[in-house]
């Protein structure tokens, strides 16, 4: 069987990876993809762009396939499952209407607030004095968030004081002028999680949980980012905490999207936090995420196409997810600066300035056993060899019994790599080792 599956990152390829490691009988079309790939059950298809619906139709009108994955929120907001399904393709996605949970962060808080999920306190704004006069009165500090989707994930400014929060608030103001969209909230304090779950608008699958490292520099310190690597499960995962996250998180999520009317299949992402008054959300996403994906995917062994097939005919709650149990570290190599407080790095941050076309050594000797790597900025180059093609350009994956043993391995691998100006953290999921402190 055939599938197509929208998507262009490091998520994606993790997602393609899973299709074909656990159905051996699927080829994925992979569109646009990553034209680097050479595993030939991973097809890319560059003609396909992510914000533009009607690139996928012309491909399918001679290229049919049993159904379409959308992963990525630029195509779910494109209205890349509206019009596919209009067009009579069978589609794994939210709507663009239930794509806006994520799209818009007031919306995503209003669902929350409506629909009995925990979040933080918050308040939305359009004017920057009304938004300073709020954070003012505040008897706790805010996170300063700019409504819309951030393609860096730097749009939330979290502050310790009302001073820092009013300075968010004018400078976002002075980037978007007329059109200020905010939403001010509440400052939680704990450990994130990163919770996914695989819906078929009724029914759910959980997904194992993550532990994502935005921070861009070492000790997490520096601005956060999309993400420089991601843990899983969660270090905090444990059966009694699984079942709040069913309780209190997915299914009051899959309650308010039945009572919205909106449709949506395939993953939601919800972040929260871990707070000492139990879980709270910190923003939902529609589809998976990304530098998790890399982490999680490969631990599940289940068949995902048999899973998709569940999704359409809308049966999932009979089906069982099945996961090798391991630990896996997952590492993003990125290129160019990211010293924030770096000047220089201001034209792309968080990881530029950088120079595409570089060459990318050690990818054809990676070995294929437990470890991963996953495509995310890297194209063929002129001679079909790989070549950046943006800051973070792969993610290497190890796996192991333990914590250790797998960072042991993605470090090990990431050894053999290299590229101009090649550049990751060292401390990813350090501080979960055995005999560190916490
Ligand atoms: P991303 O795209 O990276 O997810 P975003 O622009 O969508 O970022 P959020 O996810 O809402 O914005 O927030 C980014 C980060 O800011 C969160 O992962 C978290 O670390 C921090 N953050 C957000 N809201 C809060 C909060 N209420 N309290 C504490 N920290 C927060």
């Amino acid at each position: 069987t055939h599938v197509l599956v929208i998507d262009g990152t490091g998520r994606g390829h993790a997602i393609c990876d899973l299709f074909v490691r656990t159905d051996p009988s699927v080829t994925v079309y992979y569109g646009p993809g990553c034209d680097a790939l050479t595993d030939e059950r991973i097809v890319p298809v560059p003609a396909i762009r992510v914000d533009d619906p009607r690139t996928a139709l012309e491909f399918l009108a001679t290229h049919p396939v049993e159904f379409v994955f959308v992963s990525h929120i630029d195509a779910l907001c494109a209205g890349y499952t509206d019009v596919l399904s209009a067009h009579g393709h069978r589609v794994i996605g939210p709507s663009r209407a239930a794509a806006a949970l994520e799209a818009s962060k007031e919306r995503g808080k209003r669902f929350c607030a409506q629909h009995g999920l925990p979040t933080a306190e918050y308040a939305a704004f359009t004017d920057a004095a009304a938004a300073r006069a709020y954070v003012r009165q505040r008897p706790y500090a805010c996170v300063v968030k700019t409504d819309g989707l951030t393609p860096d994930g730097d749009g939330a400014v979290v502050c310790e004081t009302a001073a820092e929060a009013e300075a968010a608030v004018d400078a976002f103001a002075a980037v978007q002028g007329e059109d200020l969209r905010l939403v001010v909230e509440e400052r939680l304090y704990g450990r994130e999680i990163s919770v996914f779950a695989l819906l078929d608008g009724e029914d759910y699958l959980l997904f194992p949980t993550a532990l994502d490292f935005k921070r861009t520099l070492e000790g997490d310190a520096g601005k956060n980012c999309d993400g420089m690597g991601s843990l899983a499960p969660h270090p905090e995962s444990s059966p009694a905490l699984l079942e709040q996250i069913r309780r209190d998180l997915v299914e009051p999520f899959l309650r308010g999207i039945a009572a919205e009317g909106l449709s949506y299949t395939g993953f939601v992402y919800i972040g929260a936090m871990i707070t000492a008054t139990g879980l709270r959300v910190i923003e939902i996403n529609t589809r998976f995420g990304d530098s998790e994906a890399e982490a999680v995917l490969p631990g599940v062994h289940s068949d995902f196409t048999e899973l998709c097939r569940a999704v359409l005919r809308r049966d999932l709650g009979k089906s069982l997810l099945v996961t090798d149990g391991l630990v896996r570290c997952s590492v993003a190599l990125t290129q160019g600066c990211v010293d924030p407080t770096d000047p220089a790095a201001a034209p792309g941050w968080p990881f530029g300035p950088f120079t595409t076309g570089q060459p990318v050594l050690g990818l054809a000797r990676f070995p294929r056993d437990s470890a991963r790597l996953f495509y995310a900025n890297l194209r063929a180059g002129a001679d079909g060899r790989p070549v950046t093609s943006g800051g973070r350009v792969l993610h290497v994956v190890g796996a192991g019994r333990t914590l250790t043993e797998a960072r042991a391995q993605a470090y090990r691998r990431i050894g053999a790599i290299s590229f101009p100006g090649m550049r990751h953290r060292t401390d990813i999921a350090a501080a979960f080792e055995a005999g560190s402190q916490l």
